[in-house]
């Protein structure tokens, strides 16, 4: 497959509401509860396993305001009339909020917000099998794996529909304590990439891929399995 390089042009708003039943199962001596989730949608996020319920209509794109989780106002901008009324999962109707609020009650947890996510210049305006982009993720010196990185990590969405952060660490690092290397030795201009061992680099791997499902490389721009 192909790699794509994509750019983030902006804010993509959702009105959203996500629910589940719960329980309080204790409440310590400063008043803090703890809860137990039912998970009672039997198809959370679409992929067929129990979880928290999810509605989302889209509110639009905002291409003035790029990163900017306040594109799109407060929760209290939107009458009720605005909002989804049920799961996009399941079907079912987006009930009141019963909170449950003493040891042992159980109720349903209603939450609203206004989601975020990127917005694209591909057709979809979200990464799609096969696009490679650039996040701003990290402030300078403040990387989880390297001294020497400024911040920007470049990710790619795998065919399989993994996210793969390829200046990340590889699980099997074999220079755990070293900071300056990279276990995925990047070349080339996006999306002309070729991942390989051809740098300062450790022992992990030949420079292909693995992760959960999909094992390839990267080579001249395109996804090799
Ligand atoms: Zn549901
Ligand atoms: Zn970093
Ligand atoms: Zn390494």
């Amino acid at each position: 497959m192909k790699a794509r390089f994509i750019k983030e042009i902006g804010t993509r708003g959702f009105l959203r509401i996500y629910w589940d039943g719960c329980t309080i199962t204790k409440i310590d001596e400063e008043g803090y509860k703890t809860w137990q989730d039912h998970h009672s949608c039997p198809n959370a996020y679409g992929r067929g396993k129990p979880g928290y319920h999810n509605a989302q209509i889209v509110l639009g794109t905002n291409e003035d305001m790029i990163g900017d989780s306040r594109a799109f106002g407060r929760v209290e901008d939107y009458p009720d009339e605005r909002w989804p009324k049920t799961c996009d999962n399941c079907g079912t109707p987006v009930p009141p909020d019963s909170s449950p609020k003493n040891l042992n009650e159980a109720g349903i947890k209603v939450n609203r917000q206004i989601f975020t996510s990127r917005f694209y210049d591909n057709p979809s305006g979200d990464p799609e099998p096969g696009d490679i982009y650039e996040m701003d993720w990290h402030p300078k010196c403040d990387c989880p794996y390297w001294d020497n990185c400024e911040g920007v990590h470049l990710y790619a969405l795998l065919p399989n529909g993994e996210h793969w952060d390829l200046n990340s660490r590889a699980s099997n690092c074999t220079m755990r304590e070293e900071r300056t290397h990279r276990c995925w030795v990047v070349n080339g201009t996006p999306p002309n990439l070729t991942v390989n061992k051809n740098g300062h680099t450790c022992a992990a791997g030949a420079g292909s891929i693995a992760v959960p499902g999909y094992h390839g490389f990267l080579t001249n721009g395109e996804f090799v399995p």
